[in-house]
C-alpha cells in the first residue's frame, strides 16, 4: 500500500483527488494520513467524501475511514467496472471537482460512463462548468477523449441550506485513448466573452459588472446575462478569452458586502494578466492538465511559473507514476514537459 502523506505541499483536496484518480487507473492501494492537513478545516468534508465514493464506486474500491472530518484514509481499488453513476453531494459543494476525480479513469477504463452529480457547479476554489467545459475538454478531445458535460442545472455556493442539492451535471464518457498533445504557441486573440449569472438580484448588479469589464478590456466583447431561478442570491462573472488554439476564462463571485465593481475588476486584472503572460495555458489548466498528460505518457505546455497546487499535484503523481515531469524556466513564463 503506498503511504502519502496528505499534509505535503499545499495539503489540500488535490492530493485526495489525483491519488483516486490514480489508484483506480493503476490498480495502486494507498494510504493517506494527514488529509486535508493545509486545510482551515482539515480533514474529509461532504465534497471530499463524494469523490471518495465516486472512485470506490468505479472500480469497486474497498475503503477505510471515510466519514467526514477524517483525516486518515484506505483505499484500495478493483478494475473499474460501473459504467452508471448517481452521486449527490447533499450540500452545494463543487460537482466539478467530483468530475476531476473520475474523469481520467472513466476514460482509461474504456467501457463507457455515464454519471450524474447533484450539488454546486458553480462554487469558488472550483472550476465552473464553463471552464470545463470550454477550455479543459477541448483539450482532453484533442487528446483522443470521447467526453461530453452537460449542465442539467445551476447549483450556487455559498448559499444558504435551501440551496441544496439544487446543481446537477452530466458527464458521459465513450471509448478513446489519450495521446499526447503540446500547447506552446500563443494564437491571436478571436473573441472575448462576458457572461454574467445572477438570482435574486436587482439587475443593476450586471449592468455594473458589464460596464467595468467593457472600459477594462478593449476591443469588440460579446456579453450574455443570465437571470437564474435560484433559492438564494447569487452572481458569477466569468470572462472567456478564446483565441487559436485554446480558450481561457476567469471567473469572480459575487457575495453579500462586495460591490459588483469589485467582482468585476478582479475578473478583469487576471484575465489582463493572463494575456500579459504570453503563455496558452492559464494557471488553473496547468495544474488539471497534468493528469491526463500522464496518463498519456506524453506532453508538453508553457505556462506562468507553476502555482504550488500544480507542484504538489506532480507530487502526487510521482507516487503511482514513474513517468518524467520536468519544468524549465522559458523566460518569464515555464514549459512543462511530460514523458
Ligand atoms: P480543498 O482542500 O479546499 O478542497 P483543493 O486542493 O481542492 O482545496 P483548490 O485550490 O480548491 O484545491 O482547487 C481545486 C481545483 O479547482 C484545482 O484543479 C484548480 O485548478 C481548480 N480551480 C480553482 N479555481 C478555479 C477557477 N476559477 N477556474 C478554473 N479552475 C479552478
Amino acid at each position: 500500500m503506498l503511504d502519502i502523506d496528505g499534509s505535503r505541499g499545499e495539503g489540500g483536496g488535490q492530493i485526495l483527488r489525483t491519488s483516486l484518480a490514480l489508484a483506480a487507473i493503476t490498480g495502486k492501494a494507498f494510504a493517506m494520513r494527514n488529509v486535508r492537513a493545509g486545510r482551515a478545516k482539515p480533514g474529509l468534508r461532504r465534497q471530499h467524501l463524494v469523490c471518495v465514493h465516486a472512485a470506490a464506486q468505479l472500480c469497486g474500491a474497498t475503503v477505510h475511514g471515510a466519514s467526514v472530518s477524517s483525516k486518515y484514509l484506505e483505499f484500495t481499488p478493483g478494475p473499474i467496472a460501473a459504467r452508471e453513476l448517481d452521486l449527490d453531494i447533499g450540500s452545494p459543494g463543487s460537482t466539478t471537482l467530483v468530475v476531476q476525480t473520475i474523469l481520467v479513469p472513466a476514460i482509461v477504463g474504456g467501457l463507457g460512463l455515464r454519471a450524474t452529480i447533484q450539488g454546486g457547479t458553480h462554487n469558488p476554489m472550483a472550476p465552473p462548468f464553463e471552464f470545463l467545459e470550454r477550455v479543459f475538454l477541448p483539450h482532453l478531445r484533442a487528446m483522443g477523449a470521447d467526453v461530453a458535460l452537460t449542465l442539467d442545472r445551476y447549483g450556487f455556493a455559498p448559499g444558504d441550506p435551501r440551496a441544496t442539492g439544487h446543481g446537477q451535471l452530466t458527464l458521459t464518457v465513450g471509448t478513446g485513448v489519450l495521446q499526447p498533445i503540446e500547447l506552446l504557441s500563443v494564437g491571436e486573440v478571436r473573441a472575448r466573452r462576458a457572461t454574467v449569472l445572477t438570482a435574486r438580484l436587482p439587475t443593476h448588479v450586471a449592468d455594473r459588472e458589464l460596464a467595468i469589464v467593457r472600459a477594462r478590456l478593449a476591443g469588440p466583447l460579446e456579453t450574455a446575462v443570465r437571470e437564474l431561478r435560484a433559492p438564494a442570491p447569487a452572481n458569477v462573472l466569468m470572462l472567456e478569452l478564446e483565441r487559436d488554439g485554446g480558450r481561457e476564462l476567469v471567473t469572480s463571485f459575487g457575495e453579500k458586502g462586495k460591490r459588483a465593481e469589485l467582482v468585476a475588476e478582479e475578473a478583469c486584472t487576471e484575465a489582463l494578466g493572463f494575456l500579459d503572460a504570453n503563455v496558452p495555458v492559464g494557471v488553473h489548466l496547468a495544474d488539471q492538465l497534468l493528469l491526463p498528460l500522464a496518463i498519456a505518457r506524453g506532453g508538453r505546455y508553457r505556462c506562468a511559473p507553476l502555482s504550488l497546487h500544480a507542484t504538489t499535484n506532480i507530487e502526487t503523481i510521482r507516487h503511482f507514476l514513474d513517468v518524467p515531469i520536468e519544468v524549465t524556466s522559458d523566460g518569464d513564463a515555464v514549459i512543462v514537459q511530460v514523458g
